[in-house]
């Protein structure tokens, strides 16, 4: 083999599914506002679509955890979380095989339990064979709870009474035989032997953030751990997923597209599925949210830039986009007698999509 490509391992992609006010939004909330108080100057957090927990701040985060998990290293670049939860942005992440996530975080609302959009979650999941953590949230709310701001789950049981901590415990295994019933053998994070079989069950408040630094750590040290072979990527071509299709004031359409492999960058020609087959353009800019403490200076919610890596989030600007479908693949055409193949792959792949969807 010649020529040394370089390669590095990306950031896991997470979403986050659950039943309606289990508190998906709170939690994403609660993890952005940690990932911009902790970061380091100069790192990018918020992506277009997306926003990234750098390895700075999970590894401030994995700190006071050490005593529990000194095995912990951070080897990941940090999160990157899709920012709208749920299971329909969910379903315009798919790829040829699975899904571009590399993670799933089910909230589940510990007082609650159970609702129908749970299962329907799970469900999916499963569909996708996407592995997942159980985010049992609203600790708080359990009667007799003391809230400590911002505190590992284990940090702060030390402080609760036998009573509370017995109706904790009362409700945790109400959700390890919930998941029993749909197949998943289930614990509370710390008493798991063999993250390969058993799904972690992490008691949080979004509200609070407690056990949010658990949740975190969780996530980053089971990517390392199981999936390090699809977390590699190198400087090829940018393959990527439409998240959403949207008109900009002075950009036209442009679409939010999620970069799961390699490199994106200015002039790069592209292939993603339209309403009337596949379309082939050029990308006249690539656009990242400004950083809030510029948007006085400046105008606009975006600025330029001339390539982005993998994992990311990014808006592309580009002519001939208005017929683009959200959840179509994106390809970059690594050469000119190579446009033709990639139209094929990507109407093959989009075909797929609606031959399913038609026969649910
Ligand atoms: P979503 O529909 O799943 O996105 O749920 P939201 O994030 O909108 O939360 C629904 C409601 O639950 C809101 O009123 C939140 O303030 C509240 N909530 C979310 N997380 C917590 C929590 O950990 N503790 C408490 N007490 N309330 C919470």
């Amino acid at each position: 083999m010649s020529g040394e490509k370089k390669t590095w391992m990306r950031q896991p992609i997470i979403v986050v599914l659950g039943h309606v006010d289990h508190g998906k939004t709170t939690l994403l909330d609660k993890i952005r506002g940690t990932a911009v108080a902790r970061k380091e100057p100069g790192e990018i957090t918020q992506h277009v679509g997306a926003s990234v927990v750098p390895a700075s701040v999970l590894k401030k985060l994995a700190e006071p955890l050490r005593k529990y998990f000194p095995k912990l290293v951070i080897e990941i670049p940090g999160l990157l979380f899709i920012d709208t939860p749920g299971h329909e942005l969910f379903s315009n992440l798919r790829k040829r095989g699975g899904s571009v996530a590399d993670m799933a975080i089910l909230v589940v609302d510990i007082i609650e339990g159970f609702q129908p959009q749970t299962v329907e979650a799970i469900n999916i999941l499963k569909e996708k064979k996407v592995p997942f953590v159980v985010a049992a949230n609203k600790i708080d709310r359990i009667e007799g709870w003391k809230p400590h701001a911002d505190t590992p789950f284990l940090e702060s049981i030390r402080d609760q009474s036998p009573r509370t901590l017995s109706l904790l415990e009362e409700k945790i295994y109400g959700l390890v035989g919930k998941l029993y019933e749909h197949g998943f053998e289930a614990e509370r994070f710390d008493r798991v032997r063999d993250f390969r079989r058993t799904v972690a069950i992490v008691p949080i408040s979004a509200k609070t953030g407690e056990g949010i630094p658990e949740l975190l750590a969780l996530i980053a040290g089971l990517s390392q751990q199981f999936m390090k072979k699809r977390l590699v990527t190198s400087e090829e071509p940018a393959k990527g997923v439409v998240l959403e299709v949207k008109e900009e004031p002075g950009l036209g359409t442009t679409i939010d597209v999620i970069i799961y492999d390699g490199v994106l960058r200015r002039n790069d020609v592209f292939v993603v599925a339209g309403r009337n087959g596949p379309i082939v353009t050029r990308v006249r800019s690539l656009l990242m949210p400004r950083p809030l403490q510029d948007m006085r200076m400046h105008e606009g919610r975006f600025i330029n830039v001339d390539l982005v890596t993998a994992a990311t989030g990014v808006k592309v600007a580009a002519p001939g986009l208005e017929d683009a479908l959200a959840g179509s693949p994106f390809y970059v055409v690594p050469s000119d007698d190579k446009v033709e193949e990639y139209k094929r792959i990507t109407q093959e792949e989009v075909s797929q999509i609606r031959f399913r969807a038609e026969s649910d």
